[in-house]
């Protein structure tokens, strides 16, 4: 899976777990890396990314 914002790869560790976080809204869900989630607050990226 690929980062919804600077579209780097995003690396599952195991199972579920990834190097980043899902966004959930709904039926849409998206994942943001780790250094995406530093740059920007949450609320920011749920406003970008899951409308
Ligand atoms: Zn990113």
């Amino acid at each position: 899976m690929k980062c919804a914002s600077c579209g780097e790869k995003i690396e599952e560790i195991f199972l579920e777990k990834i190097k980043g976080t899902y966004l959930v809204k709904g039926k849409n869900k998206v994942v943001v890396c780790a250094v995406c989630q530093q740059k920007y607050s949450i609320e920011e990226l749920q406003k970008k990314y899951l409308q």
